[in-house]
């Protein structure tokens, strides 16, 4: 409804308190006499002016600003033959999806048309239970280790004394972190800056696995390829929007699904055996690489497809609670160190942001029904189980477990302790291929973009970096040296943390 159309609606309700007594006036606050002083019996305002105090929750620590929109999955290609979710059990079958991009740095009230990378999250509503395939625009990340995470996301934020961000925490963090190569070019490159969410794929990025009827297991990457065609910004397109729109994407998807013009991606899936894990020549739970299509291709399962947009941003987008560890039958975790902490770290955000009970809110909570054992807790506006039994084991019908969805054991061997996953040659292969899988101009724009943000620095972290672009592709760090007005060396020494 626009806003005419809203105008123009009659307003037939009558005015109440949050409990239902009818409020006699809205406008004016009760004073003792026409001057004031006003009256703490005034309850309606104090209740107004209460509510509106604590209208705010939390922000997300990252990926504080998106929109989000209600759809349907549809699957187009059989692939039970490796996973029995109960969601890809036939052909045609369509499960109900909420989908929510973000930005990761900015805070909500950000500008839409940054150089970041973008959060793509979908919430499959399940006969068997909420899926969540929580992923990013990008195939991989700056990271694979999650006790860097947070160090990470701190030099994307603000400087603790100006607030301001800063380019340098930026690259300070990427030259002493170089398995961060493949993420920062990819962010660098055209695709850092999407012209909105509909012209972005989304990946999974991390390995997860499929558990098939004969409980075989399977390595398995998601994709899905957006199907408006990549569309990016120019970075000149960007800061020209800026300041003009800032919730460009926001606006961009709610009007194409208002007029009818509903996004789609098509939903891609690399498979790997299980045992080939052990032998393949990259770690394939290493979140800083890709499996090349050439060693796995990507095979179609569906169409994701986003047609009705929320009525309540906040009750639907931002009360949206997305956890890598909602998995279901035949989606499993996998051991990638990086999805290990998210499939625990989600949730206790959630629990923090929004309260223990964040799964019984609409939009989170699943389709099918929930028979759970947990009770109580701020905010349990459900029956709470009613008078049914609390415990289990019990002897009065309560919730049962059922074995038949025991994943296969997974052989885990080794020595507890903290395995540094050295910097090796390879961490430059698959940098080095995305450049060169790039033409003459994108190559150009990358270059231009790192040297713009890369220039910005102090000298030490500009020398510090280059090693790593030229190991990388040496055009690749000639072009930024150049750029900086930089002498390289013809093999330039890698100082390696
Ligand atoms: P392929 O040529 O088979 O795949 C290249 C992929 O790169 C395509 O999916 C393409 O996406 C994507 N791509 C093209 N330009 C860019 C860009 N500027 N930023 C990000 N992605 C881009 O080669 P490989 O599978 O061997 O991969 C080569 C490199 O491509 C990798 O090192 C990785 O950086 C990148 N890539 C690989 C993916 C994978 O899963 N294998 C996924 C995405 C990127 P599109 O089809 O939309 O044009």
């Amino acid at each position: 409804m626009n806003l005419e159309q809203k105008k123009a609606q009659k307003g037939t309700k009558t005015l109440t308190t949050a409990s239902g007594r009818p409020v006699e006036d809205n406008q004016t606050s009760m004073s003792a006499g026409p001057r004031g002083p006003l009256l703490a019996q005034d309850l309606h305002l104090f209740e107004k002016m209460a509510h509106f105090n604590r209208e705010r929750i939390p922000e997300r620590v990252v990926h504080a600003k998106g929109a989000g929109a209600h759809g349907r999955f549809t699957v187009t290609n059989d692939i039970s033959r490796y996973t029995r979710a109960n969601l890809f059990s036939e052909v045609g079958k369509e499960t109900e999806v909420f989908a929510r991009f973000s930005l990761v740095a900015g805070e909500s009230g950000y500008p839409d048309t940054v150089r970041d990378v973008r959060g793509f999250a979908v919430k499959f509503y399940t006969d068997e239970g909420n899926w969540d395939m929580i992923g990013n625009n990008t195939p991989v990340f700056f990271v694979r280790d999650p006790l860097k995470f947070m160090d990470f996301i701190r030099s994307q934020k603000r400087e603790p004394d100006t607030h301001l961000r800063s380019d340098t925490m930026w690259w300070d963090f990427w030259a002493l972190n170089p398995e961060s190569l493949h993420q920062v070019t990819i962010l660098m490159s055209e695709r850092g800056i999407p012209k909105g969410y509909r012209h972005m794929n989304g990946y999974g990025s991390h390995t997860f696995s499929f558990i098939n009827a004969e409980n075989e297991r399977f390595w398995v990457k998601f994709h899905f390829k957006t199907m408006q065609g990549i569309k990016n910004f120019t970075p000149e397109e960007a800061a020209t929007l800026c300041g003009k729109d800032t919730d460009w994407a926001i606006r961009d998807l709610y009007k194409a699904i208002e007029q009818k013009a509903y996004p789609k991606w098509k939903m891609q899936v690399q498979i790997m055996p299980e045992e080939e894990a052990e032998h393949y020549r990259w770690n394939p739970f290493d979140l800083t690489k890709v499996w090349p299509h050439g060693d796995y291709p990507v095979m179609d399962v569906g169409i994701l497809e986003l047609n009705r947009n929320p009525t309540n941003y906040f009750a639907e987008v931002e009360q949206a609670a997305f956890s890598p560890g909602n998995l279901v039958p035949g989606i499993g975790a996998s051991p990638d160190k990086m999805l290990q902490a998210r499939l625990i770290s989600y949730s206790d955000a959630h629990r923090y942001r929004l309260g223990v009970n964040y799964e019984l809110l609409p939009v989170n909570c699943p389709k099918t029904k929930v028979h759970t054992y947990q009770r109580d807790g701020f905010m349990r506006f459900d029956e709470n189980g009613k008078a049914s039994v609390v415990y289990e084991p019990n002897s009065f019908g309560g919730p049962v477990e059922a074995s038949e969805y025991l994943e296969p054991p997974l052989k885990i061997s080794g020595n507890a302790a903290r395995y540094k996953q050295a910097l090796t040659d390879d961490d430059f292969v698959q940098p080095g291929n995305l450049f060169r899988l790039m033409d003459k101009k994108q190559k150009e724009a990358l270059i231009k973009a790192v040297v713009e943000s890369l220039g910005k620095t102090p000298p030490f972290i500009q020398e510090r970096m280059l090693p790593y672009l030229y190991k990388a592709d040496p055009e690749y760090g000639k072009g930024v040296a150049q750029g900086l007005g930089i002498q390289l060396r013809s093999q330039p020494q890698m100082a390696m943390p």
